[in-house]
Order: C-alpha cells, then structure tokens, then sequence
C-alpha cells in the first residue's frame, strides 16, 4: 500500500487531501517522498512564514527543546513572558491569554466578551453579530460564530444568540444590534470565505457602533494578522483599535499556538478558574513566538513583504488583464486570492503535479498565501508554471 491508501485507511476522512505526502521543507521549497521539489504558495494555510528550516528559527526552537517543553500555566516561564510582552507591543492591547489554535483563540474571545457582558449586566442572554461567509474555526462555539452553514448544519442544536450580518454592509450590521449584543465578530480579510478584504468605511463603521452600544469588537486576525497583509495587524490600515483581536497560524510560524489579546477594561473580566489551558503558550510556543517578533523585527521582513507583494499584485492583475475568465485578483499583502467564474480544483491538482502548492478559498478562488521570505524570482516561477496550468486547462 502507498501512503495515500495507508492515510485513508487510518485517518477519519475529514479531509480531502491531496495524494501527495512531503518528506522535508528547505526556504521556499517542499520535497515529497520521491524527492520532486515543489515551490510553496501556500505555508501550510499561511502559517509557515518564514518558509523551511529558516535558521534562526530552527535553532531557537532546538535550543529551547533541550531547555524547558512543558510546565502549565500555573507556572511562569521566561519565554512565555517575553512572548506575552511582544504580543502586547505588537497589537497596542494590553492583555494576553495563550490557546493551541485559532479556534481556541476565537472561542475564549467568545467567553471573555460574554463573561464581560454578564459582569455589566448580571445575566447570562447576550448575543453575538457575526457576518456571513466568515470563518471562526470548528469548536461548537466557533463553528456558531462560522457564517457558513455547511460546517454548521450537522452539528446542531449550535450555541443560541448567534446572528450575522454581510461584510462591507454596515446597515446588515447595524440592523442585528439589540440591547443584548455583548460582541462583534469579524475578519478584516476573510480567508477560507473566498478572499474578501472589509472596506475602510465598514471597518470604521463597526467601530463606532460598538462605541455606541458598547459592544465589544472582535477582530479574528488568525489568517491575516502577523504580518501577512504587510502591517503586523491588519487592524492598523484602517486606523482602528479592536477590544479583542485573535490571532493564530504565523503567530507560531509552525509551532500550534494561538492568542487571544484584549484591552485591559475587557481582560480584566476573566478572573481565576474562568478559563484554561494546559498546553496554551507553553514554553516552546512561547519560544516560537518570541522568535517570530524577533525575526519579524531584526531582518525588517514587513517591509519585503510589502515590496513583493506589490510585485506578486502586478504579477496576479496581468493574469487578470490575460484571461476573460479570472474575474478579479482580491486581498492585501501576501494574502491574496484570485476569482475564476467556474470551480478551481483542478487548477490545484494540475498545479501540484507540476510542482507549485496553491490553495482554494471556497469554489471559484485560488487562495495564495506564500512565505514571507519568497523573492521576485519565485513569483515569476509560479506565475510561469500557473500560466501554464491555465492554458492546459482551457485549452
Ligand atoms: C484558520 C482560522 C481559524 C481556525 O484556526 P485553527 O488553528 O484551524 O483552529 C479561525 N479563524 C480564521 C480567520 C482562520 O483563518
């Protein structure tokens, strides 16, 4: 039996994964079981930011391994600290609670605005805006604030008070708050729902009807916080504060982790036993992270971010320019997705089989979320082997 046969014999078919199984990563470049080398556009769903065996990140992580794994959060640990601390600085927040992922991330978000909501007004019956098309992770809470019914329908009866309004429509929005909405929930750039970036005046708008009817906002940044659309949080291009932001994937850059951070006026409603974890933000993860700002910070690599994306953008707007049947070319920074008018699966096999790891964002879009660390010449070697799986495709 070869690999994909003996996966699909010992893992619950959850997935529908690719008959492709990798041996080891180096920079931009994944190696499968035969040795073929494939350039990555997609870091195992934007979380490998730093590509393959990025030194300093390796050996921190080595380092730390002989050093201290495992200890509990009843207990400090040095790296933890210094995690907690960059988070702090890097979001302008003011409280840190360390998950294993994003859907822990978005799940205590959940809680602490509800535990903020039932220390205001003594009752447990608030209720949570969030938007459709949205992706939240898929604990039952998350899957709830999850705007898309089918991760939903079969795992009934889901958490009550939850409703959703439509991105870049703020009268949806607006027309959902009652005196019981504790909380608002949303992506600044929606991700696993097709690549749809929130305009500057919905973002605003939010805002400020949370300030009206204080209601706390929540900002899931999991997919593109961290660097990803070229600011550490995307938060800071529309020039707004969130109450909570979560973040995940590139915030470990590998390593499971995940954080939900808050102003301090909502953190401080959590109060001994309310939450817990036992592996969250344990001394690897809290070395991961640290590591993550630190590289972030010593090689300026926001910066090359944005000075490739912009090139990756012009790249995607002439794929656009070229083909009637790519509709649009959407997203920020290196989190950037492409609208076909017919499905992309098979753009995805055909990729993969000459070598280029891509992903989709619902039916019609091709999802790209490439390491922070690729250079001019890897965008032109994808944009070479896409082009050719575009024209095979329709020819
Ligand atoms: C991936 C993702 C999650 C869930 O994160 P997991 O680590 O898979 O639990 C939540 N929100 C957003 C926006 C995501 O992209």
């Amino acid at each position: 039996m070869d690999y994909f046969d003996r996966a699909n014999n010992a893992f619950m078919k959850a997935y529908g994964r690719f008959d492709v199984t990798f041996d080891h990563g180096n920079g931009v470049y994944l190696y499968d079981t035969n040795g073929k080398k494939y350039l990555d556009f997609y870091s195992g769903i934007g979380v490998n930011s730093f590509g393959y065996d990025y030194q300093l990140y390796t050996d921190a992580m080595c380092q730390q391994m002989h050093r201290l794994m495992h200890i509990s959060n009843y207990f400090n640990s040095v790296e933890t600290i210094e995690a907690a601390e960059a988070v702090i600085k890097a979001t302008q927040l003011d409280q840190v609670f360390f998950t294993n992922s994003g859907t822990e991330a978005t799940e205590g978000a959940l809680k602490l605005a509800r535990k903020y909501y039932y220390e205001k007004h003594g009752k447990a019956d608030s209720e949570i805006i969030s938007l459709n098309h949205s992706f939240h992770g898929r604990s039952t809470g998350a899957v709830t604030l999850t705007g898309t019914p089918a991760y939903q329908t079969a795992f009934g009866p889901l958490i009550t008070g939850v409703k959703y309004g439509d991105i870049n429509d703020l009268d949806s929005v607006a027309k959902l708050i009652t005196p019981r909405t504790a909380a608002i929930i949303l992506e600044p750039v929606q991700g696993e729902g097709g690549i749809h970036v929130c305009t500057q005046e919905f973002m605003k708008g939010i805002r400020q009807l949370c300030d009206k009817h204080e209601i706390v906002m929540i900002l899931d940044e999991v997919q593109c916080g961290m660097g990803r659309t070229g600011t550490i949080m995307t938060y800071f291009q529309y020039g707004i504060m969130p109450d909570i932001v979560c973040l995940a994937k590139g915030i470990g850059a590998g390593f499971p982790m995940g954080a939900f951070v808050a102003n301090k006026k909502i953190g401080d409603a959590l109060k001994p036993g309310d939450h817990g974890s036992t592996y969250g933000g344990n001394p690897m993860a809290g070395k991961a992270c640290k590591t993550v700002f630190k590289i972030l910070e010593e090689t300026q690599m926001l910066d090359h971010v944005q000075d490739v994306s912009e090139y990756l953008i012009t790249k995607l707007d002439e794929l656009v320019e070229k083909y009637d049947f790519i509709k649009e070319r959407r997203g920020l920074g290196l989190m950037l997705g492409l609208e076909f008018d017919h499905p992309v699966k098979p753009y995805i096999q055909k990729a993969l089989d000459k070598g280029l790891v891509l992903i989709t964002a619902g039916t019609n879009v091709i999802r790209m979320l490439p390491p922070f660390i690729i250079e001019e010449k890897d965008v032109d070697e994808m944009i070479s082997i896409f082009t050719e799986v575009i024209d095979e495709i329709n020819s």
